[in-house]
């Protein structure tokens, strides 16, 4: 019993110990799977970093040239508007004037045809033949523009696919001519293939699906390098779409988002070509972007996913180990506390308890009783039935003994020889008297051995004392061994008690 109880409370200790470990194991799996985690984060955001720094230079770039191109343009524009206005203009042979004002120097990159429209709307001169061809322009929406407002400045138009050159793609940028006192006279305009920007475009490097796209702030794509297989969206209205109007709020930045056209995820990053109406945009698939982080993730995840695992599974290995080791522990001081014969609580586990339930009855000035129990006429048995046989009637009587105390604290040991002792912690006289009645009278109740014909009897002397600090435990250890005595004395089979 007692050496049960012991185990018990080891058993709560080892508890301890294993499951630290285990916290602790556990803990260290988080905090390198929370490191790795936030490396990971930190090196995705940097690749993000890189790959719209790298793709603002070439957004910087195409701008830088864009608005150079523009400007010369613009320049040409404003110097067909200050030749316009000479007055001895018309007076110079039609050859000559078709040079002063159509410099081929600052024309022919452009190829597009230069016009000087009247205030009417007629062609002046034309770029691209000494004899203006006649048309009329006054119906258009931008020269309509420009002579009602003198502010407008240089105007781009929408993309048109242009019947001078084939049907190819251009724009317009158109200027009003004005006199000086500020009346309309009318406006200069040149049209410029799209085909520049591709060709601007196709010398730079931005990386296998990325595209670089230029549009004008009605959302009109205008060119797009690499072009697209089949319909090459030159013309496009994205006006309406999520990322453009996101564009054309912000101005100037980079954001993810799904693509309009594929719905695969793409980083736009973007920038408005100094003041005019257009828009440099660069679009990366995410894809690519993080193509080399996702392989770092994948190596380093598999090492992580090891790593956890090889932790984890040395500390099952020493959990497993520790949980042995505590078995073994606990085997050998079961063993330390156990009669072997009978398996009751041997002398020293008696000793311990004994010691400890007169110290724990001192504190609180609670009773405690002792049973001395004592085969009888043991030897004569011993006689009778051999060594084996008495052995076998010694495990009966401490079978029965055992059976006769119910409550946890109590304590059936052997003493020595056919002798048991009862510890009864918190058991007045009363009680133990009963409980000594009990083991008696369940030992003669048990049938008689091989050919007796009487069963085997036990004597039992009681003694029970309310402790305190001025008793002492061999006092109560005696008055039991004296009633016992009485017992015997008395004719033995029965339960005596004493003070
Ligand atoms: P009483 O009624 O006065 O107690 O008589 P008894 O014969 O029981 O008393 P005694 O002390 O004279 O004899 C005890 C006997 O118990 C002696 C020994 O042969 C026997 N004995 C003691 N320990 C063991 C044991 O471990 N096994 C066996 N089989 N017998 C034992
Ligand atoms: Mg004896
Ligand atoms: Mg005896």
């Amino acid at each position: 019993m007692k050496a049960r109880n012991s185990t018990q409370r080891q058993s709560r200790k080892i508890a301890h110990p294993e499951l630290i470990l285990n916290l602790g194991s556990c803990l260290a799996v988080i905090a390198i799977v929370a490191i790795v985690a936030f490396l990971l984060i930190r090196e995705r955001t940097s690749a993000e970093h890189a790959a719209s720094r790298s793709a603002a230079n070439i957004v910087q770039l195409i701008d830088t040239d864009v608005l150079r191109n523009v400007e010369l343009y613009d320049q040409s524009l404003q110097g067909i508007i200050a030749i316009s206005q000479r007055p001895d203009l018309l007076t110079i042979p039609p050859e000559l004037r078709q040079q002063v004002l159509f410099n081929p120097a600052i024309t022919a990159p452009f190829r597009g045809d230069i016009l000087w429209l009247d205030k009417y709307g007629d062609i002046v001169a034309d770029s691209t033949s000494v004899t203006a061809r006649s048309a009329n322009f006054a119906d258009r929406k931008i020269f309509q523009a420009l002579r009602e407002n003198p502010d407008l400045g240089l105007v781009i138009s929408p993309p048109f696919k242009n019947p001078l050159t084939n049907q190819e793609w251009s724009i317009t940028f158109s200027r009003r001519i004005s006199a000086p006192e500020g009346s309309f006279l009318g406006v200069a305009s040149g049209a410029l293939r799209l085909d520049y920007f591709n060709d601007l475009f196709k010398s730079l490097d931005i990386g296998k699906d990325s595209s670089v796209n230029l549009m004008n702030t009605s959302g009109h794509l205008l060119a797009r390098q690499p072009a697209l297989p089949g319909d090459s969206m030159i013309g496009h209205d994205f006006s309406e779409s999520e990322n453009f109007k996101r564009i054309l709020e912000a101005k100037q930045g980079s954001f993810t988002s799904l693509s309009t056209r594929t719905r695969q995820e793409r980083l736009y990053t973007f920038s408005r070509v100094g003041d005019l109406p257009l828009i440099v945009i660069v679009a990366q698939p995410t894809a690519e972007v993080y193509a080399s982080w996702k392989r770092t993730v994948v190596m380093i995840g598999v090492a992580t996913g090891l790593l956890c695992i090889g932790i984890l599974w040395l500390t099952v290995l020493l959990g497993r180990e520790l949980r042995l080791r505590h078995r073994a522990e606990q085997d050998l001081a079961t063993l330390a506390a156990t009669d072997s014969l009978t398996g009751l609580a041997n002398r020293r586990c008696l000793d311990q308890t004994l010691e400890l339930e007169w110290a724990r009855a001192q504190r609180g000035t609670r009773p405690l009783s002792v049973l001395m129990v004592d085969v009888d006429h043991f030897k004569a048995f011993n006689e009778r039935h051999g060594h084996q046989g008495g052995d076998e009637a010694l495990r009966n009587v401490a079978q029965v003994i055992e059976q006769c105390i119910r409550r946890p604290g109590d304590l059936a040991a052997r003493y020595g020889g056919e002798e048991f002792v009862v510890v009864l912690p918190e058991t007045d006289s009363r009680g133990a008297l009963m409980i000594a009645e009990t083991i008696r009278s369940s030992i003669e109740a048990q049938p008689p051995f091989g050919s007796d014909t009487q069963p085997i009897t036990v004597s039992v002397g009681v003694s029970s004392q309310w402790a305190d600090a001025d008793k002492m435990l061999e006092a109560l250890l005696c008055a039991a061994d004296a009633a016992l005595y009485q017992a015997k004395h008395n004719g033995r089979n029965q339960v005596r008690y004493g003070d």
